[in-house]
C-alpha cells in the first residue's frame, strides 16, 4: 500500500495519479481539503491548463490576468504581459481532493504519525509499501524519516477593497522598506489580495506598503477584510530517501522568486507517477524538467538584494523594454533568441545596468 501525507494539492494529484495502478490511501488531518486557505492562487495559463486535466479549474476561477506591473520604492513602474489566472484554492483543493477520492482510500480529520516505518492513521497501525511526504510545510514525513528542512519565508495576505491600476494587471511592489523579498497586490473586481513575503517582520513590511507606499497607500479604500498567513519555503531540498518521497511544500518546490508552488507540485506529481516504483527516476525526471528553471530563478531573485536606488536604475531603464508573453514558470524563456537581442540592446543603452545585471547573475 502506498501511504499519501496531506490533501492539499500536491496529495490529492499523487493520490488520483498513482491510485490509477495501485493500492493507495491518503490520509488529511482536516475535515476538508484547502483548509486553511494560505494562497493568493495566481497560476500562470500554462498551470491552468494543466490542472484543467484533473478538475473543472474554470469553476475556481476569481479573475484573469493580462500581466503584471513592476513598481521601484519610489513608485515608478514597468509592465509586463503574460497571461495568469487567480484561482480560489478552497474550491481547487476540494475538486481535487473529491478526483482522489474515486482512486485512494481517503481518510479525514486524520493527522498521520509516525513510530519507526510504522503508520498510526488514527486507530489504525499500518507499514506502507511506499510513504509520499504531501504534508506542506511542517513534513512530519520529512521529519519523522530525517530529511534536511528547507529556509522558510513568512508569508502575510489581507483583502482590502482596491483602486487596481488595471484590474486585470497583477502589481509586484520592490524596496526595502516593504520587503526583503517582495510585495504584491492581486486584484479581484474591487478589491485585492495585498501581500507581503519576507524574511521576517512581515506585518510591519505590510503596514509600511498600506500606509506609506507612494502609489498603493492612495489606492486602498476601506479596511481589511480578511487575513491569512503561512510560510513558505525557500529552495527545494533532497526529496528521496528509501521508499519514502516527498512533494510540493514538504520538499520546497516551489518558484525560487516568487514562492509559487503550485506549478512545480502539479510537474512533481505527474514524474512521481510516471516512474513509480522508482523514485529516484522520480528526483531525476523532476530535476531534467524544471533544474534549469529553478537555477534561473535563484539569479532573478537576487534582482530582491539590490538597494533601493538600484532597484530604481532597473525600473526606469525598463519602462520601454515591452515585455511580452513573459512565462510566470519558466525564467529561462526570458533568454529566448529575440529577447536575448533586445536585453543585451537595453543593456548597452544603458552601460549602469550591465554592472547591476552582472551583480545579479554573481548574486
Ligand atoms: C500567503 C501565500 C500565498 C501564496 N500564493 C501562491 C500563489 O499565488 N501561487 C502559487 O502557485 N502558490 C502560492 N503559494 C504557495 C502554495 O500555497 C503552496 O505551494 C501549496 O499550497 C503547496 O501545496 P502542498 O499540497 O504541497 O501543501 P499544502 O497545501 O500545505 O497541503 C498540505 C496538507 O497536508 C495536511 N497535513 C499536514 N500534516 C499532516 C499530517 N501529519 N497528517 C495528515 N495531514 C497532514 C495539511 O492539513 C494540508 O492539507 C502561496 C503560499 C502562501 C503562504
Amino acid at each position: 500500500m502506498i501511504l499519501v501525507v496531506g490533501a492539499g494539492p500536491a496529495g490529492s494529484l499523487s493520490a488520483t495519479l498513482l491510485g490509477k495502478e495501485n493500492d493507495v490511501a491518503i490520509a488529511e488531518e482536516h475535515q476538508s481539503a484547502g483548509f486553511p486557505v494560505q494562497c493568493a492562487g495566481l497560476i500562470s495559463d500554462d498551470c491552468f491548463k494543466k490542472y484543467s486535466n484533473y478538475c473543472k479549474i474554470s469553476r475556481a476561477v476569481e479573475n484573469e490576468i493580462n500581466g503584471a506591473f513592476f513598481f521601484s520604492p519610489s513608485g515608478n513602474f514597468f509592465e509586463a504581459e503574460g497571461k495568469a489566472f487567480v484561482i480560489e484554492r478552497k474550491i481547487l483543493d476540494e475538486m481535487l481532493f473529491v478526483k482522489a477520492s474515486e482512486f485512494a482510500e481517503v481518510f479525514v480529520k486524520t493527522k498521520v504519525k509516525f513510530k519507526g516505518e510504522i503508520a498510526i492513521i488514527g486507530s489504525k497501525e499500518v507499514r506502507p509499501d511506499f510513504i509520499i511526504g504531501a504534508d506542506g510545510v511542517y513534513s512530519e514525513v520529512a521529519r519523522s524519516f530525517g530529511f534536511e528542512r528547507p529556509d522558510f519565508y513568512s508569508a502575510i495576505q489581507v483583502e482590502a477593497k482596491f483602486e487596481a491600476m488595471d484590474e486585470n494587471f497583477v502589481e509586484i511592489y520592490l524596496g526595502k522598506c516593504y520587503s526583503e523579498f517582495f510585495a504584491y497586490a492581486i486584484p479581484i473586481a474591487d478589491t485585492a489580495k495585498i501581500g507581503v513575503i519576507a524574511k521576517r517582520n512581515v506585518s510591519q513590511y505590510l503596514r509600511n506598503l498600506i500606509e506609506k507606499h507612494p502609489s498603493v497607500s492612495k489606492r486602498i479604500k476601506g479596511s481589511v477584510l480578511e487575513l491569512n498567513s503561512g510560510l513558505i519555503p525557500a529552495d527545494l531540498v533532497d526529496f528521496v530517501k528509501g521508499k519514502v518521497a516527498l512533494i510540493g511544500d514538504s520538499a520546497g518546490m516551489v518558484k525560487p522568486y516568487s514562492g509559487g508552488g503550485l506549478f512545480y507540485l502539479l510537474v512533481a506529481a505527474e514524474k512521481l507517477a510516471e516512474n513509480f516504483p522508482n523514485l529516484e527516476n522520480y528526483k531525476k525526471a523532476f530535476l531534467k524538467e524544471l533544474g534549469k528553471e529553478i537555477g534561473m530563478g535563484k539569479k532573478v531573485r537576487n534582482v530582491y538584494n539590490l538597494q533601493d536606488e538600484e532597484l530604481e536604475a532597473i525600473v526606469s531603464a525598463l519602462k520601454n523594454f515591452e515585455f511580452s508573453d513573459l512565462h510566470m514558470d519558466r525564467p529561462s524563456m526570458l533568454l529566448s533568441p529575440k529577447n536575448v537581442f533586445r536585453i543585451l540592446k537595453t543593456l548597452f543603452s544603458n552601460p549602469s545596468l550591465v554592472k547591476l545585471a552582472l551583480k545579479v547573475l554573481k548574486g
